[in-house]
């Protein structure tokens, strides 16, 4: 006998073994071959033969070993070739994000767990209850997404886990997706509160022995509840019902690194194959799920004020060409005083700044010198805790030397623009008395350290917290009553086509998460361009207008959701090389007016790690035609040794 087999590496073919006397495979089944000069990859059989043509036979490998308990069913199958047609992925890389590593199949006993369901039932207000009872008319039949919309503090969250009740009490599975592992400490408190067990956390800082415990629950079907980053979307579930994607637009769904795919997306498709609900909950939907609102493919439900009943914080706008701020200094006398009000009523503000770091550059005012990458088109960032410089593309640390390397000026550099370190500096000079704590992916790297600073916010041990991005989602602090944007402009300028939609969907996250318990909190927001449409809106609380607006401007501009992208990336050390292969790809007449090549031109960071970047832009009115002409082009054009290539598809990112 013979059998077909997808190995756990970068090809999308399968490759043909033998298998040995008594060893019993099918479709599905997971098995270890030996495979270029390792002994034990796992793959997947595709199908078995019993002969083959005569010449072949001899030099075929042997089926090392059979999982004989363990089999992908026929959804998961499908679920990974749909994956790898459409973001041109081999098939063999996509079956590994299913299958982990060797240590998921390791013989050892899995710990049993019974979860003790013991629901707290939950009164739900007037919205909440409509909201939720659409949703359960919905329930186990309907596959497409149902949108679950509500401004932030509106108890979404609470009407999901209404729904996660009714799927849970049929014994089947359910998967609650967060786009960031620091979601995961409030989100798991809060299950615990409202059904009396823990949920299965998985991320990639999750122990070996979690990992296996919760797949192999997973594969069995057992009634869990994972929730879980991007890749919880590829355990083996047997019995899913319910996919909740929460904070849905979130960009951090996009995975940018090996792998390229957009974990909503697949989501989507996963609980069409599996025949199983999904939930898309947001305060600021993406543009792209509006427009499948708008098409009415996607169910659509509203919650549209705060649960508490308070109004939605006051956002007022400080003009910063009025209120000049002084030298060196960040932030505007009307929010120093907001915030002396804030602080001696004894409740707590946050100031947002989505910049990592002390200060973002460093220049010699004497020669006009700009501490840089070697390795990458960018400025290094001063990190004052960490007493170095850090390249943010690349992560190489340098020394901080007070002398200019170059004109060697003694004491020159100085430091240009703030970051979140150089705002709590202010803040101490401004506040002494007062506790002031700083959270970023720098310090907040770990779960562990960001359950720490959120209970630390929660519990009132800090009373001012200056903070990036990582701030803006989801969270909830019943007595922070104040929010201070120092720099709305950032995200506006100089972008990509997602930056202003970006840009108002964080300005509309943080300021959701003033005033959400029992009192109308306060935005101000710092801005050089208080004209600008976006600004206005936001202000104006009108996000059907923008949404229209920006809507209009994607389809003006023929970008998604309105035609198809695909971007490919060509690097290489020597320059002339990559430059002159992504030339090469550019030049092939394709006779269809509906696909449109852009390019290639040099990447905004063109140099990355030592690797000179080009980029192309390939843009096409189906998926199915861009991906063929992609594969066609791929195909014709095979990569030279010592470049690489990404493709990637729907890009999110354009540097
Ligand atoms: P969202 O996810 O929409 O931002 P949350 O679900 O976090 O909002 O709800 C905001 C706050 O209101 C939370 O403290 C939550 O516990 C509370 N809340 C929401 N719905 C209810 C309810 N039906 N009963 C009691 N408290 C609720
Ligand atoms: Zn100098
Ligand atoms: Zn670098």
């Amino acid at each position: 006998m013979f059998c077909n087999i997808i190995v756990t590496r970068p090809f999308d073919q399968y490759f043909t073994y033998k298998l040995k006397k008594g060893q019993i495979v099918k479709e599905g089944t997971i098995v270890r071959v030996p495979f270029g000069r390792t002994k034990n990859q796992l793959g997947m059989v595709i199908e078995t033969m019993r002969t083959l043509p005569e010449k072949k036979e001899y030099k075929l490998k042997n089926v090392e070993y059979v999982f004989e308990e363990i089999l992908l069913s026929k959804q998961i199958i499908r679920l990974i070739n749909w994956i790898s047609d459409y973001t041109l992925e081999p098939r063999g890389l996509v079956l590994k994000l299913f299958l982990i590593n060797n240590k998921i199949f390791e013989e050892n006993k899995i710990e049993q767990k019974n979860n003790l369901f013991k629901p707290n039932v939950v009164k739900l207000n007037n919205d909440q209850a409509i909201a939720s009872q659409k949703i359960k008319d919905l329930l186990f039949k309907f596959y497409s997404p149902i949108v679950l919309e509500g401004v932030t503090g509106s108890g979404k969250t609470e009407v999901y886990f209404e729904i996660v009740e009714e799927v849970y009490k049929k014994n089947k599975q359910i998967l609650i997706m967060v786009p960031e592992i620091s979601l995961t400490p409030q989100l798991e408190k809060r299950f615990l509160e409202r059904f009396g067990f823990n949920p299965e956390v998985w991320h990639s800082k999750i122990s070996d022995k979690k990992r296996k415990s919760i797949w192999s629950r997973s594969y069995l079907g057992e009634p869990i509840v994972v929730i879980g980053a991007r890749s919880s979307l590829f355990l083996p579930f047997k019995k899913l019902g319910l996919i909740i994607v929460d904070e849905e637009h979130d960009i951090s769904y996009k995975q940018e690194d090996n792998i390229r795919y957009h974990a909503r997306d697949i989501a989507t498709v996963r609980a069409k194959i599996e025949k199983c609900n999904i939930i898309l909950s947001s305060a600021t939907p993406s543009l792209e799920t509006q427009n499948n609102i708008n098409k009415k493919k996607y169910k659509h439900v509203f919650l549209k004020s705060q649960f508490s009943g308070i109004e939605l914080p006051k956002i007022e706008l400080i003009n910063l060409n009025e209120n000049l701020l002084k030298k060196d200094k960040w932030i505007s006398q009307p929010i120093i005083d907001e915030l002396t009000s804030c602080l001696n009523k004894k409740e707590q503000a946050l100031l947002f700044l989505n910049r990592r770091g002390y200060s973002p550059l460093s220049l010699c005012f004497e020669c006009g010198y700009r501490y840089q990458c070697n390795q990458c088109t960018s400025w290094l960032v001063m990190h004052r805790s960490k007493k170095r410089l850090l390249c943010h593309h690349c992560g190489v640390i340098y020394p901080i030397k007070s002398d200019c390397p170059k004109c060697e000026s003694k004491e020159s550099i100085k430091l240009i623009g703030p970051g979140i370190e150089r705002i709590q500096e202010e803040l101490g000079i401004l506040f002494p008395q007062y506790r002031i704590g700083v959270m970023s992916s720098d310090v907040a790297n770990t779960p562990n350290k960001i359950k720490n600073i959120v209970e630390n916010f929660e519990n009132n041990k800090i009373d001012i917290l200056v903070a990036t991005q990582i701030m803006a989602k989801g969270y909830h602090f019943p007595n922070l009553s104040f929010v201070g944007v120092l720099d709305a402009d950032a995200g506006l300028t100089g972008g990509d086509m997602r930056a202003i939609e970006r840009t108002y969907n964080l300005l509309q996250q943080v300021s959701g998460r003033a005033g959400r318990a029992n009192k109308r909190g306060k935005v101000l927001i710092q801005t050089y361009f208080p004209d600008q449409e976006v600004i206005q809106s936001l202000i104006k609380r009108d996000r059907k207008l923008f949404v229209q607006q920006a809507l209009k401007d994607r389809e003006t501009f023929n970008i998604p959701p309105f035609t198809y992208m695909t971007s490919i990336i060509i690097s290489g050390h020597a320059k002339s090389q990559a430059e002159s292969y992504a030339q090469k790809l550019v030049q092939h007449n394709f006779s269809s007016k509906n696909i449109n090549i852009l390019g290639p031109v040099e990447a905004p960071i063109f140099l990355l790690r030592g690797q000179h970047r080009y980029r192309i832009l390939i843009k096409g009115s189906s998926r199915k035609l861009l991906n063929e002409y992609t594969k066609f082009l791929l195909k014709k054009y095979p990569l030279p040794p010592s470049l690489k290539r990404i493709i990637d598809v729907d890009p999110y990112t354009f540097m």
